[in-house]
Order: C-alpha cells, then structure tokens, then sequence
C-alpha cells in the first residue's frame, strides 16, 4: 500500500510503501516515553521503499536494555517523531502512523510489550466520548 505523510509543520514529508496488515502497537516503556503518550502505533517500511522528501530528521540515538542501538528520527522545527531504525546500516524503517495521511485504513493487528501496558489503555470503551475539546 503506498502511504505519504509528514510531521505537524510541514518541515518533514515522505512516502512509502507500507503491508498494511504489519500495524503494531506497542507498548514498551521507551515508546511511552518518546511518543509521549500511552503506547506508539507503528508500520515498517522497507529501507528502499521509504523516501524523505523535505526537511531532514534530526536523529536520537536510543540504546535498548539489550544494548542495541536504535535510531529516533523526528522534526527538528516542530518534535514530531516520524520514524526510528536500526542505528546503523538500516533494513527498514517504523513509521509512526500518527504522521501518515492513510492512518484510519491502518489498523493494527498486534500489541507487543504487553507487559508495560498501562492498564487503562487496553480498554477505553467505558471512557466518555466527545466529539471535540471538552467543555
Ligand atoms: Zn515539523
Ligand atoms: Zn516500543
């Protein structure tokens, strides 16, 4: 499935080309924290099959418990995180699906790093909805 997206600003675009059946939450508390949120929703993309266009990433290096090294790629101008990949040599990349345009027809088929969870996100149904801002 070919996909296009960018971050808030504007300053990052890119396109790809995505399996849409690959979409993962996961749930690890570095995802926590670096989406600054609840749990982060990604989609790989083949190296040869994802192109920046625009601005360049600025690059967080992450090491992992295991000792690996994973590169966070996110808008210098506006923070938005749109990828991360291995530190060197990369075979793929996981693109964050908040920035991808195509995000509703991607739905994810798997939860990793159950185990970090926080409670509370596996279940929203019984949480309030609004349409828009709360009064
Ligand atoms: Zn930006
Ligand atoms: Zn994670």
């Amino acid at each position: 499935m070919r996909i296009d997206g960018g971050c808030h600003c504007g300053n990052i675009t890119f396109v790809a080309e995505i399996d849409p059946e690959k979409v993962t939450i996961c749930h690890c508390t570095d995802c926590q924290r670096l989406s600054g949120s609840a749990f982060r929703v990604v989609v790989r993309a083949p190296r040869d099959k994802f192109e920046l266009r625009g601005g360049k990433p600025k690059v967080y290096i992450k090491t992992a418990e295991s000792g690996a090294k994973r590169a966070q790629g996110f808008c210098p101008e506006c923070g938005t995180p749109v990828y991360s990949a291995a530190a060197e040599n990369p075979q793929e990349f996981g693109l964050r699906i908040g920035t991808i345009r195509q995000r509703a027809e991607l739905r994810p088929a798997k939860q990793i790093w159950c185990r970090s969870a926080l409670t509370w996100a596996m279940d929203l149904r019984g949480v309030p909805q609004i349409a828009k801002q709360s009064g």
